[in-house]
């Protein structure tokens, strides 16, 4: 069985690479002493290449929070999947949320998955809906999602792709959506890849982020049916974070 991945979405925090690199000590700490879970550390792209070099044997693999799908040119304040991946990162969040927010778009996704297999990366293609509506319509804003961020990848690389579903209601709060929606949403995410991709896309890696505290994570682990969890604001409180894995450790 594959170990849960845990991925620590730190946004834009610490706000100085003194409390980064105290961050990443006792986020080490908390990853020794969990030993059965892959751990993803996404700190702000400034403190990847430093961060990187003191990774601990190896244990801790990085990701970049976002990155653009061109190789290089006049893109402004944008950072290439190249670069990302040159300064350590093996993982690249693809779609956030609060990346959308501020105008990328579905075609964007596939070109960023695209350059992040391209420079032989792991894409993590977050998806989620702003609200539910009990039509369902939720189900084809999410389904809409998948086929533009899925669109480039062949059927060989699928297994390279991580989904994130994190529904934008749940995100930054204390409360997850409940095990059983996010089991139900998994069941849907793997069809709607199998229909556009064939039968491989059953083992796409489905992850769950939204609200994953020390308290509610095992539960969403052992009955969301996911593999994994996308942790934003407790990756940063270095006592929470340090309390969540030992529970998700002593689950696996
Ligand atoms: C996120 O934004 O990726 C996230 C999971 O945030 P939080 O855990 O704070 O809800």
């Amino acid at each position: 069985m594959m170990k849960p991945l845990v991925v620590a979405n730190w946004k834009m925090n610490p706000s100085s690479w003194r409390e980064a690199k105290q961050l990443f000590e006792a986020t080490k700490k908390a990853a020794g002493k969990a030993k059965g879970i892959s751990l993803v550390v996404a700190p702000p792209a400034l403190f990847l290449r430093e961060l990187a070099k003191g990774r601990g044997g190896g244990r801790i693999a990085f990701c970049v929070q976002s990155a653009h799908h061109e190789v290089g040119g006049a893109f402004t304040g944008e950072i290439s999947m190249r670069e990302a991946k040159d300064a350590g990162a093996s993982y690249a969040l693809v779609g956030h949320s609060e990346v959308r927010a501020r105008g990328a778009t579905n075609a964007d996704t596939g070109r960023q998955v695209s350059a992040a297999l391209a420079a032989k990366m792991r894409p993590i293609l977050c998806v989620g809906e702003a609200n539910r509506s009990p039509s369902g319509a939720h189900f084809g804003f999410v389904a809409a999602q998948l086929k533009a961020g899925f669109e480039n990848v062949p059927a060989s690389k699928l297994s390279d792709v991580i989904v994130a579903y994190e529904p934008i209601w749940a995100i930054g709060g204390e409360e997850t959506m409940s095990p059983r929606e996010m089991h139900e949403m998994a069941i849907f995410i793997r069809k709607t890849i199998v229909e556009t991709h064939g039968q491989k896309g059953i083992s796409v890696r489905i992850i769950y982020g939204g609200s994953v505290n020390e308290e509610n994570s095992d539960e969403m682990l052992r009955d969301g049916d996911v593999s994994g969890l996308l942790i934003g604001h407790v990756s940063v409180d270095a006592g929470r974070f340090s309390v969540l894995m030992h529970s998700l450790a002593n689950e696996v």
